[in-house]
């Protein structure tokens, strides 16, 4: 198990924190969401709590290893002082004069940032030297940047070999749920997987596939799985050299025993646009020159029903175009049936799907919404991740 921000003695000590600070911004440099500076607030207020002094650091954008204003950390720290009603000062620099000097003269109990750590090129190739550097500035590392946590950076990964370290809460909270879910979770086990393309998923589904009971497939990829069964798809999505694939797939479900749910019905259109005239159609019957933009409401009751009496449920990717308005309205029904389920552990995989949530207002019914839509994906894909793998053991 790894440590956590509790297992550390904080109080007195310079501590490192790599937060996830990656927010959007405005032409003007106005921070347009500031959840993620909300979310690591609990790790950060911790450590005060406890009188530690607190360096934090992130990246911002990508300004490829460049000083560049326009990726500067200053709003976020300006935020961060509001938010906590304390002044958060910000260095110059990133380990420079201006970032010693800073820490040097932190208070108990006290915060502040470093700059964008992607101003230094050293950061993303992990340079031991940058790292050593960063890991001088404290006596303690705390990683809270699940976003990241699948990169070997520096401020990820490579400071943890010069300092003590633990991960704080938000990165807990990751462990705990998801790892859980996928080790030893409340049957029956259902992933619902939707999303663009079945290459960017190959490595989940076949992951998942050893673990759940049921699997339900949507969106985009479902037409190569259709291609597979010898199906029609019309002008649907398809990747042709991933159809031998799905065919495995398909055989791997069935002799293991795991129900895989592919849609039964589908909202069809002629031309890829909002308003284009749509139509719902049976799975077998795609008309020529139409192609699927989301499930129809057969499935949706399908889902339903696959999904009622489930007691653990991961979600990664939306089951159609979901930015189109008038094709979210599966993708929408997946994120209600999850917030009526009753004692489920309900896990929403970053991104698309985190999206859908929020903007139905469910986010509070969910047992956990992760932080980051890469790293969540890598974590049902089974693979260790360079932001956790670093921590030290309890
Ligand atoms: P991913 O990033 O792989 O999770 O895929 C998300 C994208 O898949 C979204 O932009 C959706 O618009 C897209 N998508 C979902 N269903 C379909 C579909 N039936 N045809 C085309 N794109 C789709």
């Amino acid at each position: 198990m790894k440590k956590s921000v509790e297992d550390l003695e904080v109080s007195g000590k310079r501590v490192l924190v790599r937060c996830d600070f990656n927010v959007p911004q405005d032409d003007e440099g106005n921070i347009t969401d500031d959840r993620r500076i909300r979310e690591a607030l609990k790790t950060i207020k911790y450590l005060l709590d406890n009188k530690a002094k607190v360096i934090l650091c992130s990246h911002l954008g990508r300004p490829k290893g460049e000083v560049n204003p326009k990726y500067s950390l200053k709003p976020v720290a300006q935020r961060l002082s509001e938010l906590l009603g304390m002044e958060v000062k910000i260095a110059e620099d990133v380990v420079g004069q201006s970032a010693h000097a800073l820490a040097d003269a932190l208070q108990d109990g006290e915060a502040m940032l470093i700059e964008n750590v992607r101003y230094d090129a050293r950061e993303e190739k992990n340079d031991p030297e940058f790292s050593k550097e960063l890991a001088s500035l404290a006596e303690l590392y705390v990683n809270d940047a699940f976003g990241t946590a699948h990169r070997a950076h520096s401020s990820t990964a490579g400071v943890a070999d010069y300092l003590p370290s633990a991960v704080g809460y938000l990165i807990k909270k990751e462990i705990d749920v998801m790892g859980k879910a996928l080790e030893n979770p409340e049957r029956p086990f259902v992933a619902i997987l939707g999303g663009k393309k079945v290459s960017d998923k190959i490595s989940v589904i076949e992951n998942l596939i050893d673990k759940v009971d049921s699997l339900i497939i949507g969106g985009g990829m479902s037409y190569t799985f259709f291609k597979a069964q010898g199906k029609e798809i019309g002008t649907s999505i398809c990747e042709l050299d991933k159809v031998d694939l799905a065919k495995e797939l398909l055989a791997k479900a069935e002799a293991k025993g795991v129900r895989l749910v592919l849609p039964i019905d589908n909202v069809v259109v002629q031309e890829f646009s909002n308003d284009a005239p749509s139509q719902v159609v049976s799975s077998d019957a795609i008309p020529e020159g139409w192609q699927g933009v989301d499930v129809g409401p057969k499935t949706v009751e399908l889902y339903r029903e696959v999904l009622k009496d489930a007691k653990t449920v991961v979600w990664n990717g939306p089951v159609g175009v979901f930015e189109f308005d008038n094709f979210a309205k599966g993708t929408n029904e997946v994120a209600k049936i999850l917030s009526e389920l009753d004692g489920a552990t309900t896990i929403i995989g970053g991104g698309d799907s985190a999206a859908a949530i929020e903007k139905g207002g469910y986010a509070d019914k969910m047992t956990h919404i992760s932080t980051g839509g890469g790293a969540s994906l890598e974590f049902l894909e089974g693979k260790v991740l360079p932001g956790i793998d670093c921590i030290q053991d309890v």
